[in-house]
């Protein structure tokens, strides 16, 4: 048995450190600040009947009710939920129905999504940052010990793949990948970081934001990404780290701002929860600044790798060498460890990686298998340790019995400056199983079979996409990435009606 909440020690160590900033109201709280909400809220808590292990979840965009809830559960032995507010009301109907939560702090903002979901849940409006100020301040005794490998969290996954799945981490999971974060990427507590990906994902939550408040740096929160902003807030806030999404990259590249900053203070950029186009590489190295891709998921930490700032080694589309607290497999389709430079599933493990998954053994079972984490994902280890992600294992293309890893024809087609952003799927084909097909957003026009031969530059006859379809944006999911079920749901329709 032990007793867990570090929060309470890092707490007396920087009371008056600043911990938290609000960019939209210009809130500032220190750790102590911080300390004194989340024990406020953990007694409210604990008057309204929560007791260990029950849930109590959050419906805000990015704000400090996300922090008060989540140390306030960790106080009581409480499972935090943060809810994704963009989901449609039938998605976030059955979020809510499966983790069955007995408090939800809800934005007013959202307070309609929840109407039409008949629960009979107790609400705490999130009105304003004084929120709290409405809450009986009676004080409730509470005792209660928490052992490492009880849950802290659920965190539902992207739903890239299918409907979302609640992944349980612990408090021994978050303490992990926090350590393994300070650990790899060298943070102290001179850094900060500017969280505008939603905290209700894995990237908002962790990959950045709880690591710092253990090694008692700051946290910059913005209640939303506008690419203009967020290069204005890294300056003004003295940023030293920050995690984007590829395609607020995307954006953020394109802006005046962007191009007229040099960044003086941030030690590195970081990419992370979908595959990185090239470009984007481009765009840092031409200013002379730190770039790199992470790689993770909201079972195993999410962080897994990490190239360290300093290494001079350029390794183009690497998400680096595996943290200190990591193990890390390849494997091949017949379970054998993959050579150098061989593509097989990735299998994770360690002290960060989830429980199980929600309300759904079958698929835990199915993907922690002899404590290994099998991600689904495709990887190579080349001989210097440096690990390619390839793509992922139920988006491989098999046309006329060779296989295509579609990032790669994506990366290619995307490196043309007037492909703004393309997608490669497979589609069912009588005569080669599948086909190649590729949709492209772009820039300037271009023909079907000028795409063609741009392909034919590079790639293999096999992987040169069959069938290109012209869109004016690429459907995205509620983090960014791009959605390829509705992409292989259009291109079937396209398909019947145009080959
Ligand atoms: P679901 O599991 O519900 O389908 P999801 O996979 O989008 O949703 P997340 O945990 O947010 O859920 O995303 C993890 C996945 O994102 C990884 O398994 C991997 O496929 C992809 N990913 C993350 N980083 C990278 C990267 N640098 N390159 C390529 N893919 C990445």
């Amino acid at each position: 048995q032990s007793d867990i909440n570090w929060f309470k020690n890092r707490v007396s160590l920087t009371p008056e450190d600043t911990a938290v900033i609000d960019s939209n109201s210009n809130d500032i709280w220190t750790y102590e600040q911080l300390h004194q909400r989340a024990k406020y809220l953990a007694n409210y808590f604990v008057a309204s009947g929560v007791q260990k292990g029950d849930r109590v979840a959050l419906l805000a965009p990015n704000h400090i009710s996300y922090f008060d809830f989540f140390f306030a559960s960790m106080q009581i032995g409480a499972i935090f939920v943060p809810l994704n507010w963009r989901l449609a009301e039938a998605e976030l109907n059955y979020i809510i129905h499966d983790c069955n939560p007995k408090i939800i702090g809800i934005d007013p903002l959202f307070q309609e999504k929840l109407n039409s979901i008949k629960i009979s849940t107790d609400l705490i409006i999130i009105d304003n940052n004084r929120y709290m100020d409405n809450l009986p301040s009676d004080y409730f005794s509470y005792e209660v010990m928490i052992k490492e490998d009880d849950p802290l969290t659920i965190i539902y996954t992207g739903g890239t793949t299918g409907r979302p799945k609640g992944a349980v981490l612990s408090h021994r999971s978050i303490l992990w990948n926090a350590l393994n974060t300070i650990t790899s990427w060298n943070l102290n507590n001179d850094d900060t970081t500017l969280t505008c990906l939603p905290m209700f994902h894995t990237g908002g939550l962790n990959v950045y934001t709880l690591p710092l408040l253990l090694i008692g740096g700051k946290v910059v929160i913005a209640s939303e990404f506008k690419a203009e902003k967020a290069v204005e807030d890294l300056i003004k806030y003295k940023c030293t780290v920050v995690l984007f999404v590829p395609t607020m990259y995307h954006m953020m590249i394109q802006t005046d701002a962007f191009k007229q900053s040099t960044f003086p203070d941030m030690k590195v950029f970081v990419s992370g929860g979908a595959p990185c186009p090239h470009k984007i590489y481009d765009a840092f190295a031409e200013k002379g600044i730190a770039f790199k891709e992470g790689y993770g998921l909201t079972e195993a930490g999410p962080n897994n790798f990490y190239i360290d700032p300093k290494d001079t080694v350029y390794k183009l589309g690497s998400v680096g060498k595996p943290m200190l607290f990591n193990d890390i497999k390849i494997i091949t389709d017949d379970g054998e460890t993959a050579k150098s430079d061989d593509v097989g599933e990735l299998l994770l493990r360690g002290n960060h990686a989830f429980e199980f998954y929600w309300n759904k053994p079958k698929q835990t079972e199915e993907t922690i298998i002899d404590g290994w984490i099998h991600t689904g994902d495709l990887a190579r280890q080349d001989k210097d340790g440096y690990v390619y992600i390839v793509g992922r294992k139920k988006d491989m293309i098999i046309t006329g019995g060779e296989n295509v890893y579609p990032l790669e024809v994506e990366h290619w087609l995307e490196s043309d400056y007037d492909i703004d952003e393309a997608a490669v799927i497979g589609l069912p084909d009588d005569k080669w199983g599948e086909i190649v097909v590729a949709f492209v957003v772009l820039k300037k026009e271009m023909t079907e079979s000028e795409l063609k031969s741009y392909c034919k530059k590079k790639l293999t006859r096999y992987k040169v996409p069959k069938k290109f379809y012209f869109l004016n944006e690429l459907p995205k999911t509620h983090v960014g990435k791009i959605n390829k079920q509705i992409l292989k749901d259009r291109g079937l329709v396209y398909k019947d009606s145009t080959l």
